[in-house]
Formats: structure tokens, sequence, C-alpha cells
């Protein structure tokens, strides 16, 4: 087991969030070495271990308490709080403050010569996505309906391949969705990277150095803006 004295944070080991979520730790002055390809880097200058996994476990690492804090993006962190909730679990965390990063929308999208008038188009239709409970969320809150078809990579070419009517995938600029003969025609859901602790108090020390961290990041995100 790891040493539960240090505080432990966990952050995606590659992809769309790891540079910036490193970034924002070496900010803070944390001094870790990310080189070589473990799944933990012990800080050089302070308590805290850095775990780097796979973005989709980062929301499941901390409600379950394995991890004290995370850095995820809000989609994946709502689609797992749903997920749980759907599976009549009550998870437990806290948002300690949203970050400056990792922005993108969670979006309906179609055949780029498709009609669309809003979402009541696609009441009953199969749509294609690796988000079913925020969709479902979404198609709720407007009293519609969808089949679901569960992919979770190659979103965009479902309804090319005959799967689906329609996709509902995350965009940041949209050269994917044209790459594949898609038109975004509506935005469910917008995210950004956040800061998550786990339910229950943390150890006095623990505290005082998630208190230190929370002003320095304060500071690196008001430099910036
Ligand atoms: P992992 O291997 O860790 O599971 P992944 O392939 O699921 O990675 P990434 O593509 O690296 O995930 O995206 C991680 C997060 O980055 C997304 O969940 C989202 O919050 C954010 N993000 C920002 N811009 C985009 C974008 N254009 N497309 C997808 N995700 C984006
Ligand atoms: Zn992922």
């Amino acid at each position: 087991m790891l040493d539960n004295t240090r505080l432990r944070i966990a952050m995606q080991k590659s992809g769309r969030l790891s540079d910036d979520s490193r970034e924002l730790l070496t900010r803070c002055g944390i001094k870790i070495n990310l080189q070589q390809q473990r799944l933990i880097a012990f800080a050089e200058n302070m308590p805290i271990d850095i775990l780097r996994v796979r973005d989709d476990d980062i929301p499941g690492l901390v409600m379950d308490g394995v991890v004290d804090l995370g850095i995820i993006g809000e989609n994946v962190l709502e689609e797992e709080v749903l997920t749980r909730r759907a599976q009549g679990e009550d998870p437990q965390l806290s948002i300690l403050r949203r970050l400056d990063f990792g922005g993108c929308r969670l979006s309906l999208a179609m055949p780029a010569d498709s009609v669309y008038t809003g979402p009541e188009c696609l009441d009953t239709k199969r749509i294609a996505t690796s988000y079913p409970h925020l969709l479902k969320k979404y198609f709720d809150s407007k009293g519609l309906t969808f089949k679901s078809c569960l992919l979770n990579g190659s979103v965009e070419v479902a309804p090319r391949a005959g799967l689906s009517d329609a996709i509902c995938d995350l965009v940041s600029t949209g050269a994917t969705l044209e790459a594949n003969g898609l038109r975004e025609v509506d935005v469910i859901y917008r995210s950004k990277a956040v800061l998550i602790q786990r339910a229950g108090e943390l150890s006095e020390d623990k505290q005082a150095l998630v208190n230190r961290l929370m002003t320095r990041i304060q500071g690196v995100i008001q430099a910036r803006e």
C-alpha cells in the first residue's frame, strides 16, 4: 500500500488533460519527475504522490476514496456520477475548483444533409455516444426518448456505418465531425477540467496542504487570465 500520510492526486496519464494538469501542479511548486512511464510519481519537495491513470478511472478513484484529489473533465465526472446513481449508489465528492483548461462541448451531430429544427427531430431515434447518461438527462429534460448505441471510440463513424441516426460526442473545433460528413446541431453540455476532492475529512496535515495548493492554484489561474 501507498503511504497514506501523503496526499494522493490522480491525473490523466496521457491525453488531452495530461499536459495542462502536469503544468498546473508544477506551477503550484510541486517538483515531480513524470518522465518515466510510471503509474505513481513521488513529489520531491512535498508529501504528495501523483497517480497517472486513464481519465475514466479518476472519478471512481476519488469517489471510492482511493485518492484524495483528482483532475478530471466535468463531462467524465458527471457521466460517472449519473452512472453510479442509476446503479442505486449515492456518490460523494466535492468540486474544489473549476480549472482554466480542458474546455470542450458535448454536442449532437447529424449527417450534414439532414434537417434539424430541434431535439424533437431526434425523438425515438438511435444515437451513438460514450455518454449515455448525460444524453439521457438532456432528453429527459425535454420529455424525449432515444435508443442508445454505446461506443467508447469511433463514435463519429456510426451514422455512416448505418449504426445510428445521429451521434452525441465531444467537440472542440468541429474538424472531426466535418471529416466524417457530420454537422453539429446542438450543444447539450459544456465542460472544463475540475479539481475534485474525496468525501470525508482529510487529516490536519493533508488539509493544510490542500489549502496551500488551492491558494497557489488561484494565483496560477489569475496570472493567466
Ligand atoms: P484516456 O486514455 O485517459 O481514457 P481519452 O481518450 O478518453 O483518454 P482524451 O481524448 O485525452 O480522453 O480527453 C480527455 C478529456 O479532455 C475529455 O474527457 C474532455 O474533458 C477533454 N477535452 C478537451 N477537448 C476535447 C476534445 N476536442 N475532444 C475530446 N475531449 C476533449
Ligand atoms: Zn478516457
